[in-house]
């Protein structure tokens, strides 16, 4: 492995050498023909990934670009959205729709809780939306969206569903063909995701696919108000990589390609389950040092974490702590800043990484005057993953 830390942040997330040596792929034309091939390989992979059978847009930027580009071309001036929201990322869809004279309900959970479904379901019947977002795991607070249960409301509802893969995608079920319930019409309108995340590649591409739905959407919005983020002057370059619209990065793209190859290898059935395996050991684990996750079990996100920290315990002597043994994690955000860190547990992390993090985790926490037994937490931690990891 050419990384000397261990990046267990909610994204970026470890790279795999066979990525960095992607990445590092001799730069070539964007319309020689080996790129292209590449290209459009990377295309079909993402259609696969998400068992799409509408269009994929793969382009420079990152998860908040393809937050954008859902919304700009489904929803119109004036039209209203519904945004869910389990925290930061979900607010985000709030001022983002707002540049665009959206206007928007927002129903926000309590950090660390989520959103009644029966509120969800009460609001959609009161007004008439064209889109509603789901933020699939919110990354502020670590708390996962039933799509089970809101997919259905809101097709239910005649809106379409965007789902934020941002640090879902790849690891979560987001497979656009399913239907969610007894009608064959209520499945996933949108994924959207970003490089860096669950997928592994180097932060810089915005992913986002469209069901025939919301290119319908597309087509009656007719002129809209972007350019670089409206999908139909991409469509030709997604068709044909071998046409110009802008210079996708080359590079990046033989990564993602590579990675995403590395996806399909392992299945997203094993992925689904391997994270699963992973969130549960982590945060078991870290039970044992007396640190609870903000999302009780039950609806607790798969690829990373939100943990409080016990009394005591600085945020920043913790992570510097961490951060001096090679192992980085992140501090967590608004009013949560000092009180939590946040753990990444996706991707290409290995359960290697995961004891060691955790080992590291308890001589840190011995360091700062907690006792703690690290041999109970890493026997936590290989309980939850002997289920589903080998
Ligand atoms: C990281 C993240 C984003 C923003 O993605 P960027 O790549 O930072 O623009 C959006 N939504 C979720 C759920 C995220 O985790």
């Amino acid at each position: 492995m050419r990384n000397k830390e261990l990046l267990l942040i909610p994204g970026p997330t470890p790279v795999l050498d066979e990525i960095y040596d992607a990445l590092a792929s001799e730069t070539r034309g964007h319309t020689d023909p080996r790129f292209v091939a590449t290209f459009k390989n990377a295309i079909e992979q993402t259609k696969e990934m998400l068992q799409t059978d509408g269009e994929v847009y793969v382009v420079a930027g990152s998860g908040t670009l393809a937050m954008e580009m859902a919304i700009v071309n489904t929803v119109a001036e004036g039209e209203k959205i519904l945004v869910i929201s389990h925290g930061y990322f979900g607010d985000r869809f709030t001022p983002l729709a707002k540049a665009y004279g959206i206007e928007v309900d927002v129903l926000q959970s309590e950090w660390g809780k989520r959103v009644d479904a029966k509120l969800v379901e009460e609001v959609l019947a009161t007004g008439s939306y064209k889109a509603v977002t789901v933020t699939h795991a919110d990354t502020s607070t670590g708390v996962a969206s039933d799509l089970e249960t809101l997919i259905p409301l809101i097709k239910a509802a005649g809106a379409l569903a965007i789902v934020d893969g941002v640090v879902a995608t790849a690891a979560m079920e987001e497979n656009m063909s399913k239907r969610y319930g007894n009608n064959p019409d209520h499945k996933i309108d949108i994924v959207l995701t970003g490089s860096q995340k669950a997928i592994g590649v180097p932060p810089g591409l915005a992913i986002i696919a469209f069901s025939k739905k919301a290119l319908q959407a597309r087509a009656e919005l007719g002129q809209i108000r972007a350019y670089y983020a409206d999908i139909n002057n991409w469509r030709g370059v997604m068709d044909n990589p071998s046409t110009y619209f802008a210079t996708p990065p080359v590079n990046l793209i033989y990564a993602y390609d590579t990675a995403l190859k590395i996806v399909l290898d392992e299945g997203m059935d094993n992925r689904i389950a391997r994270h699963v395996a992973y969130g549960k050991a982590v945060r078991a684990a870290l039970r044992e040092y007396g640190m609870h996750a903000i999302a009780d079990e039950s609806i607790a996100a798969p690829t990373l974490s939100c943990i409080l920290y016990p009394d005591g315990v600085v945020d920043a002597d913790f992570r510097a702590g961490l951060a001096k043994r090679g192992i980085i994690i992140a501090g967590s955000l608004a009013h949560l800043a000092g009180k939590a860190f946040r753990i990444g547990h996706m991707g290409n992390t290995t359960p290697e990484m995961l004891e060691q993090a955790i080992r590291q985790i308890g001589d840190v926490l011995q360091e700062l005057g907690v006792q703690v037994n690290s041999e109970q937490a890493v026997t936590a931690l290989k309980a939850e993953l002997a289920v589903t990891v080998q």
